[in-house]
């Protein structure tokens, strides 16, 4: 058991799986650690408590979480293993059979990490708590900084949809969040650390405010709202709650950028109606095509998933042809895998895995041509840029309003700063555009 006082210079390692939520949630750990005592171990040194928190989002996270917790091991063959998030929440059992592994906590515990490292046995053999995800109501606002610039606020945790191919809501349970005004107090909290760029996120942000009586629009206008020199993002947003309002608003407001997020997963309405989504490809067309005609200048990011069941050869190349004719910036191509105890399994039509990669691919390279088309488009215009503190020495890069990544000769002077740039010319290698003028 550990003592209270004892944890006072104790010693904690962090790695984190998955999503931006995920980085988020291991910062509010980090930090309810770090008011009790705790510091974080540099390179070298032996961990008192190592936390790894897990991803399950596909065969290949679950795969990565588990080599996370053997690597930690190795490198702290003395410390406590306390093992957390979505991987944890579903597969509780699998992952206390793990070597070394102490302490599984789930999406309802781990912000309660410190209660449990109090009063772990240390001869006692690995220990679970998790709650039944349709019980599981714990939200806390949290948020945390990347290796850039950036800062991601986490807005609102879980989902009520259930698409048939994803596991999220299982791991991550109802849609909730706080209310507005927590949650700007939690981003003041970051924009007094020094923030100039909040990503809003969450696991469907368009929800937000569902068991507050509030909603997502009345959140954007408070963020907009707030009198300080910072810029704000939305994340991902599924297409059937970023409402024509949003972007009319967005459309004039001075913090929120025109950058969009919003996962289509298929360009045809049969494999739409098979993952249960909630719109058509039509309604989908008539959101970019609203974005555009507003915000002509504006990235707009489009998450596909290739190779689901039911995805035959000839919906793939009908789904291609209609992601093709969206005036879109980039895509996101994620591959199906299966996930157990999912709707989808019962399709009976199934995608070869070769296959899926090939569709990923080809869709890679259409993300590609898309990309480059619309840097080029944006050559020649001026737009104010967010410098990144990440260099190599010689040069540094920085987003513009509207996404637009650009290099220039590294500066420190400018790390964290918003300038004007000229866009120049367009650097195939890099994926960015260059500053026009120095
Ligand atoms: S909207 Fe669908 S894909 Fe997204 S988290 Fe919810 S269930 Fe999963």
């Amino acid at each position: 058991m550990i003592d209270n006082s004892v944890f006072h210079n104790k010693k904690v390692a962090f790695h984190t799986l998955g999503c931006k939520l995920n980085f988020a949630e291991t910062s509010a750990i980090g930090k309810k650690m770090s008011d009790e005592g705790f510091v974080k171990v540099r390179a070298g040194e032996e961990a008192d408590v190592c936390v790894i928190n897990t991803c399950t989002v596909t065969d290949t996270a679950d795969r990565k979480s588990r080599q996370a917790i053997s690597k930690l091991k190795k490198l702290h063959p003395n410390a406590i293993m306390v093992v957390t998030g979505c991987y944890a929440q579903l597969k509780p059992d699998e992952i206390s059979k793990i070597e070394g592994v102490d302490l599984v906590l789930g999406a309802n515990e781990k912000f309660s990490i410190l209660d449990y490292l109090r009063n772990i046995e240390s001869d006692k053999p690995v220990e679970v708590h998790t709650t039944k995800i349709n019980k599981i109501k714990q939200f806390e606002p949290s948020v945390s900084r990347d290796d850039r610039t950036r800062y991601f606020l986490k807005v609102q945790d879980g989902c009520d949809y259930y698409c048939t191919y994803c596991t999220i809501p299982f791991a991550r349970g109802r849609s909730r969040s706080a209310n507005i005004a927590q949650t700007i107090e939690k981003a003041m909290e970051a924009i007094d650390a020094g923030a100039k760029e909040i990503v809003l996120t969450g696991v469907n942000i368009g929800d937000f405010g569902k068991l507050t009586g509030e909603s997502f629009f009345e959140l954007v206008k408070a963020f907009d709202a707030i009198d300080r020199d910072v810029r704000f993002r939305i994340s991902s947003i599924e297409p059937n709650l970023l409402t024509d309002e949003i972007i009319d608003y967005v459309a004039q407001s001075k913090h929120i950028m025109p950058h969009f997020h919003i996962p289509l997963q298929s360009g045809t309405n049969e494999v739409l109606a098979l993952m249960k989504r909630k719109y058509n490809r039509n309604f989908f067309a008539h959101k970019v095509q609203k974005i555009k005609s507003l915000m002509p200048h504006a990235f707009i990011g489009v998450d596909v998933i290739v190779g689901v069941r039911g995805e035959t050869a000839e919906l793939f190349e009908d789904s291609c042809q209609f992601i093709d004719g969206l005036d879109i910036s980039q895509l996101h191509v994620f591959t199906y895998s299966e996930r157990a105890g999912t709707k989808m399994l019962d399709i009976e039509q199934n995608t070869p895995i070769a296959e899926r990669k090939k569709r990923s691919d080809i869709l890679h390279l259409l993300s590609d041509k898309k990309t480059k088309a619309f840097y080029e488009s944006q050559i020649g215009k001026t737009y104010p840029v967010l410098w990144e503190s990440r260099h190599n020495g010689e040069s540094m890069v920085g987003f513009s309003n509207n996404y637009i990544k650009i290099e220039r000769p590294y500066d420190k002077n400018r790390v964290n700063t918003v300038e004007m740039v000229l866009f120049g010319e367009w650097n195939e290698e890099k994926s960015a555009l260059m500053v026009n003028k120095l």
